[in-house]
């Protein structure tokens, strides 16, 4: 099944979009099989979680951080993720770079976006981004690398709106890219479009989707 889902998902997916395996919640038996079809990109929202199937699985595979980060649990994947697109604070890039720097390591990171019209959702406004960019704080980092943006649509049946909210991310995408990123071919992501929506984040623009349950099926936690 997880072969054969990934399969399907793949035709949809031109070659310059790159497909995060959202894994969260899920057995490293699923995990497996997916590696197994040759993916080799997992994203996943809960640190510890993340270390654990990180430590079981094969070392080739890239781990991506999607989901609100706590300061104190940064330590637990510092030693090998491979971006984390969830930076929605200079307080929070700043203890980053911290582990990093621990570690010798030099962690690739996204700026998250409030796009959707859902208060609980996390993220910056662009003003935000712009102090944190100019901030010396900021420009004294030396172990975290912004290569790009990161956004999630509302939860809607309405595809305009959806269709919308990605615009504003592709927008706030070039506006930053422009003023501060405009030498430095790294930044270049933006990480937008979910199971339900990717085709439509394709069309506006992402170069990342992250996409769960189309590969491994609904996940448990949100039966009640
Ligand atoms: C869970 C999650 C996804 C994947 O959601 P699906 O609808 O299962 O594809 C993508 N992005 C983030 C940030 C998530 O938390």
């Amino acid at each position: 099944m997880i072969k054969e889902n990934l399969n399907s998902i793949r035709r949809n997916i031109p070659e310059n979009v790159t497909l995060i395996a959202v894994s969260k919640t899920k057995p490293i038996s699923d995990l497996q099989e997916a590696y197994d079809a040759e993916q080799r990109i997992f994203g996943e929202n809960k640190a510890l979680e993340m270390r654990e199937k990180y430590q079981q699985l094969p070392e080739d595979i890239q781990w991506h951080f999607i989901g609100h980060l706590q300061t104190n649990k940064i330590k637990y994947i510092a030693p090998f993720v491979s971006l984390i697109h969830s930076i929605d604070s200079l307080s929070l890039l700043e203890a980053v770079n911290k582990e990093a720097a621990k570690n010798n390591r030099v962690i690739n990171c996204l700026l998250q976006f409030h796009i959707a019209q859902e208060e609980t959702k996390f993220g910056l406004d662009i003003d935000e981004a712009k102090q944190i960019l100019e901030s010396d704080t900021f420009k004294q980092m030396n172990n975290v690398r912004i290569v790009g943006v990161m956004g999630m649509a509302t939860f809607t049946e309405d595809i305009t709106q959806i269709r919308n909210e990605f615009k504003s991310l592709k927008k706030i995408y070039d506006i930053l890219k422009e003023n501060y990123f405009k030498d430095d071919t790294s930044f270049k992501e933006i990480s937008m479009g979910m199971s339900d929506d990717y085709p439509i984040a394709i069309e506006e623009g992402a170069t990342m989707v992250r996409v769960g349950s189309k590969i491994f099926g609904a996940r448990n936690y949100n039966i009640v």
